[in-house]
């Protein structure tokens, strides 16, 4: 068994960013800038936007974080993602989801300028993605894709199960896998909460991939011997072992299922350093697509 260690992954990731950044302050070019709106004290999205911020820091990227109450109306967060659309100091921008209720998110999302959408969730890039026409791929399907490639991960012609089909995960990342590039060219099957007979299935799995926000669903029965599995759940339980009380724990029984397996990511460690390093290429894309 080889751990699929993204966080190292992300660091090499980062290092070629922060490089790419001093030889742009070298030959006087800009430097990438990403905003980010965060709205409400969910621990969660603040926890991932400082880690964005931080990543920003870090690797010498500008970084604007715009915080809003959680009774914030539709029209004010409306009037700040259009005045980021203008603002040219911007390259790019994210609205951390998920927004309080009275918020129509897909309304947001769709405001957003798609050559600003480094968060890669306006139709408008999500339908270049189904294409293959230049744009933003959302940032934790990419990330997964980078850490495959990195690793050299072969993955044509095999049969993978994709557990999970929301727009931001499961759905574009079964587009990635199955279109003919590489890393591509897999088989895939995209699960859900009603598919039929899902242990059998995984089990026939050369390359399974688990985004569905269940502790420990995936057991080893499940798993194929030999085959890589990818975990993206993240959810908090609590762990009063714990200096903040909760630990982050995986869609993945990591114990019993990492014997059986040629290649695992754990939960922390994996796909969320991963996501982190794909939004951070995004913003650096974002700049070089505007010709800057
Ligand atoms: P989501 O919108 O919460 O949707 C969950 C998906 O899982 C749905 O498609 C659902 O099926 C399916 N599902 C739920 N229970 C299932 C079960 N028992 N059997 C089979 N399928 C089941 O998903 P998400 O936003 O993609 O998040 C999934 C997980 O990934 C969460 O833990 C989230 O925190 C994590 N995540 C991590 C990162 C990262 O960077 N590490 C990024 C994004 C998300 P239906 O469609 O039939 O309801």
């Amino acid at each position: 068994m080889q751990l699929l260690d993204g966080k190292a992954t992300a660091m090499q990731i980062r290092e070629e960013l922060a490089q790419a950044v001093k030889q742009r302050k070298q030959d006087g070019k800009k430097i990438p800038h990403l905003a980010a709106i965060l709205v409400g004290n969910d621990g969660g999205s603040i926890t991932y936007v400082n880690a964005k911020v931080k990543a920003c820091e870090e690797i010498g990227f500008e970084s604007t974080l715009i915080r809003y109450d959680d009774s914030v109306p539709e029209e004010i967060l409306l009037g700040k993602v259009h005045s980021l659309n203008e603002d040219k100091s911007i390259d790019g921008f994210i609205v951390q989801l998920p927004l309080p209720a009275h918020i129509d998110e897909l309304k947001i999302t769709q405001a957003i300028d798609p050559k600003k959408d480094v968060d890669g969730f306006h139709p408008t890039n999500l339908g270049n993605m189904i294409l293959n026409i230049p744009g933003f791929v959302s940032a934790t399907p990419a990330g997964i894709v980078e850490l495959i490639a990195r690793n050299g991960i072969d993955t044509e012609g095999k049969n993978c199960v994709i557990i999970g089909r929301s727009n931001i995960v499961g759905t574009p990342l079964s587009i990635l896998l199955g279109r003919n590039a590489n890393p591509g060219n897999c088989t895939v099957t995209l699960a859900h909460s009603k598919t039929e007979n899902l242990a059998e299935i995984c089990s026939k799995a050369d390359i399974l991939i688990a985004a569905i926000g269940q502790p420990g669903f995936v057991t080893a029965e499940m798993v194929k011997e030999g085959a890589v599995v990818i975990d993206v759940g993240t959810t908090r339980v609590d762990d009063a072992s714990k200096p903040k009380g909760w630990k982050l724990v995986g869609d993945v029984n990591f114990e019993e299922v990492a014997p059986k397996t040629s290649f695992i990511s754990p939960v922390p460690g994996g796909v969320g350093p991963m996501t982190i390093a794909s939004l951070m290429m995004n913003t650096l894309k974002a700049m070089e697509l505007k010709g800057k």
